[in-house]
């Protein structure tokens, strides 16, 4: 039966891109009852890779992505939610992992390379974080998922797992299981662009709608948001592609919100008609946006609200779920010692 690994940096507050590109997708397969087993890893040591001087940072978003977290639905009775520093054993995979990656093959990878860019690190990238694809093999490998729900920025990650899965099997033994990454169904949402039209909406860039922002904030952060520089008055034709409003419709909008908030239209394609013809001015289209929104927000932020008045139960939350993680990494890393001929001490294995 299918395993679930996912999870997300405790870098700051879970957005629009987390919920579209992962979040959302992980509450209906983890409501599908169709899986054996669900994880969700709280990256705290893959957040430290390019933060390790901003320890309270890391800190402190632990118990607020936990909160993004059962504010979308993701519930603890059926999701195994945990701290990943929390599992020594992941360090330990993922020594003997890099013996099965050349330094080539990671400068390769397209989102470290990326990443790097984007971190303005120059020649100063952390070993840490440089490697940090190879500890997410571990990650995974660890419960054996075989699911991996993520955004388009991911691909290269999982692929780069599955490569270091195909070699530990052939070289040592058939032991740990080969992932596959999971994108939302709607391509829109596989990258939400951010608010200023950046290729990503990223903790790290600032660029974000929050799941906990306030409705006020919503509405500030969407009327100050990136559209087509060429529309400048309403009558102007006007491009709906690379416009950011544009995509967060794609992403979000259905037919119903229109009979709720705009009648004027049936749906997005006659909008986006009428605003490529001229005619239709950015401020009603973020009005629009906004409305639905705020419909999908409002319900999150105040369960969220609710939540937040307990943080000790998030705090036996995530203990009990690093507790139930480790003995199941603790279990993989065994096997992957076996299987490598290093265990030594394991029915006297040495003398044998
Ligand atoms: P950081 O800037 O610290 O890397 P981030 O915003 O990229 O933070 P992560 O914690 O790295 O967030 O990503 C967690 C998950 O959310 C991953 O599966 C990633 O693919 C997905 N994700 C992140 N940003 C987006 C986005 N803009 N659109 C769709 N999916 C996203
Ligand atoms: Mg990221």
């Amino acid at each position: 039966m299918d395993v679930i690994l996912t999870g997300d940096r405790p870098t700051g507050k879970l957005h629009l891109g987390h919920y579209v590109g992962s979040l959302k997708r992980r509450v209906e397969l983890q409501n599908s009852g169709l899986y054996k087993d669900i994880y969700i890893m709280i990256a705290d040591a893959q957040a430290l890779t390019d933060n390790a001087d901003d320890i309270n940072k890391v800190r402190n978003n632990i118990s607020e992505v936990a909160l993004d977290y059962l504010s979308c639905g993701l519930d603890p009775k059926k999701s195994n939610i945990f701290i990943q520093s929390q599992i020594p054993e992941l360090c330990e995979l993922s020594f003997y992992y890099m013996n099965l990656v050349t330094v080539a093959r990671l400068q390769r990878n397209p989102t470290v390379k990326n990443e790097i860019q984007m971190r303005k690190f120059n020649q100063s990238i952390p070993v840490g974080f440089f490697t940090y694809p190879i500890s997410q093999a571990a990650d995974i490998t660890a419960f054996k998922a075989n699911i991996v729900p993520v955004g388009e920025d991911q691909l290269p990650m999982i692929e780069q797992t599955r490569e270091i899965v195909r070699s530990f099997n052939s070289t040592y033994k058939e032991v740990l299981v080969e992932p596959k990454a999971v994108l939302p169904e709607n391509e829109y949402c596989s990258r939400l662009p951010g608010l200023d039209g950046a290729a990503k909406m990223s903790k790290s860039l600032g660029n974000c709608i929050y799941l906990s922002d306030s409705a006020n904030d919503i509405k500030k952060k969407v009327q100050s948001m990136f559209t087509d520089p060429t529309h400048l008055r309403v009558e102007d034709p006007g491009h709906t592609e690379n416009n950011p409003v544009f995509i967060y419709l794609d992403a979000f909008c259905k037919d119903e919100h229109f009979a709720a908030f705009l009648p004027a239209y049936n749906n997005l394609d006659e909008m986006k008609a009428h605003y490529r013809r001229g005619g239709l001015g950015d401020g009603t289209v973020k009005k629009f946006l906004n409305e639905i929104l705020q419909n999908e927000l409002g319900p999150i932020r105040e369960r969220r609200e609710v939540l937040a008045k307990d943080l000790g139960a998030i705090f036996d939350m995530l203990e009990q779920g690093s507790i139930k993680a480790r003995e199941v990494a603790a279990h993989t890393l065994d096997e992957v010692k076996t299987a490598m001929g290093i265990n030594y001490f394991k029915g006297n294995s040495l003398l044998k």
